[in-house]
């Protein structure tokens, strides 16, 4: 080989590296990766297992829960932090697991300041205006500070495993005043229905990383929201006997709008 096309090799395999990186970059970025189902999760499939090391492989940004359904899972800035039944954040280990989440690395596409003063109601109804179409997945990052904020958690589970909609009906709530923290949420398509939670599904943490849990209300004050789409999905299904023997023929009615929102 000639000096010059070595030179030439090297200088393709250089740009052949760079660009499979670039390309896997933008490939993760718009990937929405998530492991089970939510219907699996509302009959009570809380054991199926995705390591939380191997769940970080998928996304820096997400939301689910733990292991048992043992409280609600926030994923920022690549952490996973886990709100307890009794209000309590802990940081989790990577040998711990999930048996429902979905999560991204997160790329800003959109910025805006949100309106001071608004609600739940009003907050995704703007959200929903800044969309390119409701037909994609979105996931939604809520940073600043807000003059209410109510969440929910709840407690680990054991079996007999009841119904989600079951357990919601006792959860722990928790009352936020002005508190600064980040909302994390995943805006699904109605066609998703089954598979995850169509509309929004907001989780909360505070920004000293002390409270938290699934968002049930809030009131903003100065909030800035990030936006990142995604339009690929990539869905990992356990496999593991408990998932293999759950009966998904049969559906699960409206208790999805009962265990998100705690309304009926
Ligand atoms: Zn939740």
């Amino acid at each position: 080989m000639t000096i010059m096309k070595r030179f030439r090799a090297l200088f393709l395999a250089a740009f052949l590296v760079m660009s499979g990186t670039v390309g896997v970059h933008a490939q993760q970025t718009k990937t929405l990766t998530q492991f089970s189902t939510i219907d699996a999760l509302l009959i009570g499939a809380y054991d199926s297992k995705m390591s939380l090391e191997q769940l970080r492989r998928y996304g820096d940004t997400g939301l689910g829960t733990f292991d048992a359904l043992d409280g609600e899972m926030i994923l920022a800035d690549g952490t996973v932090y886990r709100v307890s039944a009794d209000g309590t954040v802990q940081t989790p280990g990577p040998t711990e697991t999930t048996p429902f989440a979905a999560v991204t690395f997160f790329d800003t596409e959109q910025e805006k300041t949100l309106p001071t003063g608004i609600g739940l109601r009003e907050l995704t109804a703007q959200l929903d205006s800044m969309l390119p179409t409701l037909n994609l997945m979105y996931m939604v990052r809520i940073e600043g500070s807000f003059k209410t904020v109510k969440t929910r958690s709840v407690p680990r589970q054991t079996k007999p495993y009841r119904p989600l909609v079951e357990i919601v009906k006792n959860q722990p709530t928790f009352d936020f005043e002005n508190i600064e923290g980040v909302m994390i949420g995943l805006r699904c398509p109605a066609f998703m229905k089954g598979i995850n939670v169509p509309g929004y599904h907001f989780h909360f943490l505070t920004r000293d990383r002390k409270g938290g849990g699934h968002l049930l209300d809030v009131t903003i004050d100065r909030a800035v929201v990030k936006i990142d789409r995604t339009s690929i999905f990539h869905m990992i299904l356990p496999e593991d006997q408990d998932f293999y023997r759950l009966d998904m023929e049969k559906g699960t009615g409206n208790a999805i709008s009962e265990v998100e929102s705690g309304r009926k």
